[in-house]
């Protein structure tokens, strides 16, 4: 697609106030594809006061209504699948079908959830002698990364919209063209002026300008943990509400009496789809250490197989962190079974399939969030062993549990200190909550909680 020279402001593209552009490259082949607007504070604040302004006349539209733009909104989004996710192969760079399935995918399922739930919830309740009304937070204030570019914008803009909220998005400066794209698909949504506004640009400049706007009623963030630590204190200092997705080093639990060969394939496929860049990836498997050797073979197997078709990672600096983080392992005495840091090929941001065994949980490749294609699998001696590796990390975002009985798993996953586990390989569920306990984040996205996140309540006494 098109790249737009400006902003979309109270529903028109307009010139930016500075000059400053930012360059889109495509990680694949390392060549400019467009560039965008880098837009300052003073975008940022055209953007909140159209979104001040429309807000009393959202807030007020029936939720019939709003789930009827909603409704539009998937439909655009169905009908614009390809180009979108033609447009985030080319700036993310992750494979075309992959681009079909889930970048484009997702964003139109949790869409039509939200069409749906906005014309459901109950906005308005009666407790005892009162009634209490659900009333939308105000202005919000959405800033996004470049993983899962158009999921994480729609899995903030849709609920926002349901709840009755205005908003202004900041997406990742690698991933600007879908965001354009999507800010396109609202307008032919007949989603009124001000309602939905985007202003790109560079995180410590308009990202903050939003983060800190005193305009702005809450602060929806997902990326890295330090930018999140940091938007979470402005937020606290402010007195406005903050959620919070950040960072994962999420448990793949094999206990014994399960299906190795089955948990350690999905497993390691798990961790290398996107290039390895999903928050919710579980980085570390844990194995009995009965079939530790096994496991480990049957990894390095499956992650061989990958070679060649995982994309690159987003740009050159994640593939630099990437890795130095797989030179570090090997450093702490982590044994490589598959992959390396070589760059696989010359050009393009490419990453190999890396598997290390030998793992123990302290080593900074079982702590750190790599956000690549990287696997570490680790020992452990019985399930206390197990439960204690699996929780000895500051992140607690999801996981996964394998056992021969439901139950056994069932059991296991809920002493685990995290915010979603699949069982015996449960599929994602666009309705299911999803967010961090501990450091992974405040909040929750997606159905009907992802909703709540947007509203605050009123009461009426009689
Ligand atoms: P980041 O946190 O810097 O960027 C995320 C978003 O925040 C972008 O839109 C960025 O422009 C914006 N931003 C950056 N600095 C800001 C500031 N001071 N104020 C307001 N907004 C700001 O993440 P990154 O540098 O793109 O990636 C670094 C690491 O973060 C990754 O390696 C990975 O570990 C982690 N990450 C996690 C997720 C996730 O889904 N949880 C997503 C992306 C990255």
């Amino acid at each position: 697609m098109k790249a737009h020279d400006g902003m979309y402001i109270d529903g028109a593209w307009r010139p930016p106030a500075g000059r400053d552009t930012i360059e889109v490259v495509n990680p694949a082949d390392e060549q400019v594809i467009g560039e965008v607007p880098a837009g300052t504070a003073l975008d940022v604040d055209a953007a909140v006061t159209a979104a001040r302004r429309a807000l009393a006349g959202w807030a007020a539209t029936p939720p019939a209504e709003r789930a009827a733009r909603l409704a539009a909104l998937r439909d655009v989004l169905v009908a614009r699948k390809d180009e979108i996710a033609a447009t985030v192969t080319a700036e993310l760079g992750s494979p075309l079908k992959f681009s079909e399935a889930v970048h484009a995918g997702a964003p139109i399922a949790v869409a039509g959830s939200y069409a749906e739930l906005a014309g459901t919830y109950a906005f308005e309740e009666k407790v005892g002698n009162s009634v209490v009304y659900q009333e939308p937070i105000g202005v919000v204030g959405a800033i996004t990364p470049w993983n899962y570019p158009l999921h994480q914008i729609v899995a903030k803009v849709a609920p926002a919209l349901a709840a009755g909220c205005t908003l202004v998005l900041k997406p990742a400066e690698d991933t600007p063209l879908v965001a354009q794209l999507f800010a396109e698909a609202v307008d032919q949504a007949g989603v009124p002026a001000g309602v939905f506004n985007l202003v790109t640009g560079l995180g410590p400049v308009a990202g903050q300008a939003l983060a800190e706007h005193e305009g702005v009623d809450m602060v929806s963030f997902t990326g890295s943990t330090a930018v999140g630590r940091r938007i979470g204190a402005a937020a606290g200092a402010a007195v406005k509400r903050v959620a919070l997705e950040l960072g994962g080093k999420s448990a793949n639990v094999i206990l014994p009496g399960a299906d190795l060969a089955k948990a350690v394939n999905v497993g390691v496929a798990n961790v290398m789809s996107n290039s390895g860049q999903t928050c919710s990836a579980w980085t570390r498997m844990l194995v009995h250490r009965d079939q530790y050797d096994e496991a480990v073979e049957l990894a390095a197997a499956a992650a061989a197989k990958y070679g060649d078709r995982i994309g690159p990672v987003v740009n050159a600096r994640q593939q630099q962190r990437v890795r130095g983080y797989i030179e570090q392992g090997v450093a702490e005495g982590a044994r490589l079974v598959a992959g390396g840091p070589e760059a696989p090929r010359e050009r393009g941001y490419y990453v190999s399939p890396t598997v290390f065994a030998d793992v123990t949980p302290e080593m900074t490749v079982a702590q750190e969030e790599i956000f690549g294609p990287v696997l570490t699998v680790l020992r452990y001696e019985d399930e206390d062993d197990a439960l204690r590796i699996a929780n000895g990390t500051v992140y607690g975002l999801a996981g996964a549990v394998w056992a021969g009985r439901e139950a056994e798993a069932v059991a296991f996953a809920r002493r685990m200190e995290t915010g979603q586990v699949d069982i015996n390989g449960g599929r994602f569920n666009p309705l299911a909550p999803f967010g961090g306990y501990k450091q992974s984040g405040v909040g929750r996205e997606l159905g009907a909680h992802g909703l709540t996140e947007y509203l605050q309540t009123k009461s009426l006494q009689f």
